[in-house]
């Protein structure tokens, strides 16, 4: 038995309110959760969670907005979201070219995902177990 997903299904999410859809073909390159504070202040939640797809083959339909931010070490992430609702959509990170880091939160379905990685342990909200089978960074490392 096997659980993948015919290759012409595309996986697929989107805002609260539903203006703002999104998909991309097969699973996602790396889940990672970020405990950093702008991930905080953004997702007014205890962490972001992202999975990262390639650019080349993600769909994006409906308006959105980005804020450019700077994360804790200079770099600019560009966080996109709905204007609509304030869903955020997804980020771009400058050492990342070519990979969109999607707010795993808007997938239609995302009891499927399986962090790889936490970055930014050191600000992780001290009620928050350790997560099983994650490589955990203080900082980030990339
Ligand atoms: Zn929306
Ligand atoms: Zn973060």
């Amino acid at each position: 038995m096997t659980t993948d997903k015919p290759t012409s299904e595309r996986t697929t999410g989107g805002c609260l309110c539903g203006s703002v859809r999104y998909s991309f073909g097969g699973a996602p390159l790396l889940t990672a959760i970020c405990h950093c504070r702008n991930c905080q202040r953004q997702s007014g939640s205890a962490f972001g969670i992202v999975a990262a797809v390639a650019e080349a083959d993600f769909d994006l339909q409906g308006e959105t907005r980005t804020f450019h931010d700077s994360s804790d070490s200079g770099r600019t992430v560009a966080r996109v979201f709905c204007p609509a609702c304030g869903s955020p959509i997804l980020s771009t990170i400058e050492p990342m070219p070519g990979i969109m880091l999607i707010k795993a939160g808007t997938l239609d379905d995302p009891r499927g995902l399986h962090p790889a990685i936490e970055v930014y342990c050191d600000r992780a909200l001290p009620f928050l177990p350790a997560l099983a089978g994650t490589e955990r960074h203080a900082g980030s490392n990339i």
